[in-house]
């Protein structure tokens, strides 16, 4: 089973429009979008869901005002300040540490699981899609990856289907780590910036220490076509192939506006080399078969 996954060095530089219109052209793969912190693939693919799960992670203490004595050792221990006067629990300050059901000399304080959002099973027009929502302020986001991606592998397994493609979180934090180990091919969405360049060599820097095959795309490359070069340039330097170089067009927000992938809207040059895009990540992910 190959596992392909469209990362950035940070948000908005067109990974969800190129996740989605891959999805589009391939059709039939899992689609998962692993960017759990801002998901927003299922605005261009309007999944229809069909299973909604609970996501748990960490404790949240659970106070009884009927064993509680009001000694306030739980406020005093708590080295967060999440515990307010009125012994309510701040969700956002604790860190579900139980230090304060440890002191509590009543046993009023039970740690509960933590429910920090969802995760769903829909279909959408191109296949299966896994993806989530994580709540307000929720941290975790690490594990909820782990989780979609483990989940989009059973699916696979049960649909027979041996692709999967990730919508990967941006940066080089835990989620994107998350999204990133093990896969068969990582693909680095970057655009002609100077902070693109950089955020670029950071992501490049993070493949390179889990030894992971990867790629770049250039957004928007005739923007600045100078800094488009640099990116080459680095590119070349740690020997990873540009797959290719996507030009600017208000198609693609147009597109984006009426919530489809651009490749299902227009014929021009963005779908073109998305077309060709997609050929080479096949040969790449299949030609050592
Ligand atoms: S430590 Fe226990 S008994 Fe004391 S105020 Fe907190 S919850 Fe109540
Ligand atoms: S679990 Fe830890 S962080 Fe949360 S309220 Fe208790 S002592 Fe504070």
């Amino acid at each position: 089973m190959k596992e392909i996954v469209i990362i950035s060095g940070k948000g908005g530089t067109g990974k969800t429009t190129i996740t989605a219109s891959l999805a589009a052209l391939w059709k039939n793969t899992i689609i998962a979008d692993c960017d759990v912190d801002a998901a927003d693939l299922h605005l261009l693919m309007q999944p229809l869901t069909k299973q909604t799960n609970p996501f748990y992670s960490g404790k949240l203490p659970n106070i009884d005002m009927n064993l509680c004595n009001e000694c306030k050792k739980c406020i005093e221990v708590c080295e967060f300040n999440a515990i307010r006067n009125d012994f309510s629990v701040s969700k956002i300050d604790c860190e579900g540490c139980g230090t304060c059901a440890f002191f509590c000399p009543t046993g009023a304080i039970r740690l509960e699981d933590r429910h920090c959002g969802e995760w769903y099973l829909s279909e959408t027009r191109f296949g299966p899609m896994v993806h989530a929502r994580l709540g307000i302020a929720e941290a975790n986001s690490g594990k909820l990856v782990t989780l979609i991606r483990k989940e989009a592998k059973q699916l696979a397994e049960k649909k027979g289907l041996d692709l999967i493609l990730i919508d990967g979180s941006p940066g080089i934090g835990c989620p994107v780590i998350s999204s990133i180990t093990g896969a068969s091919l990582v693909v680095i969405v970057t655009e002609p910036t100077v902070s693109g360049i950089h955020d670029m060599e950071r992501v490049l820097g993070l493949t390179s220490h889990f030894q992971i095959s990867s790629s770049v795309i250039i957004n928007k490359a005739d923007l600045n076509r100078e800094m488009s070069q640099q990116i080459e340039s680095v590119c070349k330097n740690c020997n990873i192939e540009v797959l290719g170089r996507i030009p600017y067009d208000r198609i693609v927000t147009k597109a984006m506006v009426e919530g489809n992938p651009v490749v299902e809207v227009d014929n021009g040059p963005v779908t073109q080399e998305i077309q060709s895009i997609s050929h080479q990540i096949h040969n790449r992910l299949y030609s050592n078969q």
